[in-house]
């Protein structure tokens, strides 16, 4: 039977059974060079352990992500690369545009005027009443307390 930790290419980069151009390593995490980036230092940042998406990310291992890529934002600003701002992207599920379910941030170098835009979305423009709001807080609140 396939195992999502034998055949996922980030476990095997992981392993480095797999290339990769590493940036930072510690006992938690892993960052290295996206394969087809999207701007020039396009970085991903992995927990070390197989986890395909946030719901199987083990709560301990949230801080280190996030503390891993805020160290590769500090690293890309300070590269001499183009880097005036940095975005931090995650993609969670497929229609969330997720292609490797080994869970990753992307973290985005960015610069006036790279062209970069993702200010859209089926309610963009839309300024809901504060009701609406509220009801949509309710609802997603009440599933985090069950
Ligand atoms: P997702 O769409 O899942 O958020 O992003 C997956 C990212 O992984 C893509 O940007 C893709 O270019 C990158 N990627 C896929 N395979 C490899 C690989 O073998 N090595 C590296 N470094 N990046 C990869
Ligand atoms: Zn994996």
């Amino acid at each position: 039977m396939p195992s999502p930790v034998s055949d996922c290419i980030f476990c095997k980069i992981v392993r480095r059974e797999a290339p990769a151009s590493i940036i930072h390593e510690d006992e938690a995490t892993l960052a290295f060079l996206d394969i087809r980036p999207m701007i020039r230092g396009h970085a991903l940042v992995i927990p070390k352990a197989h986890a395909a998406s946030l719901a199987d990310l083990p709560k301990e291992s949230s801080g280190p992500i996030l503390e891993t890529a805020r160290k590769v934002a500090a690293g890309l600003r300070g590269s001499g690369l183009r880097c005036e701002a940095v975005n931090l992207w995650l993609a969670d599920g497929k229609e969330a545009g997720q292609e490797v379910f080994h869970l990753h941030f992307h973290v985005l170098p960015r610069f006036r005027g790279d062209g970069f835009g993702v200010r859209t979305g089926p309610d963009y423009g839309r300024m809901p009443e504060r009701s609406e709001l509220d009801a949509t807080a309710t609802k997603i609140r009440d599933a985090m307390g069950r």
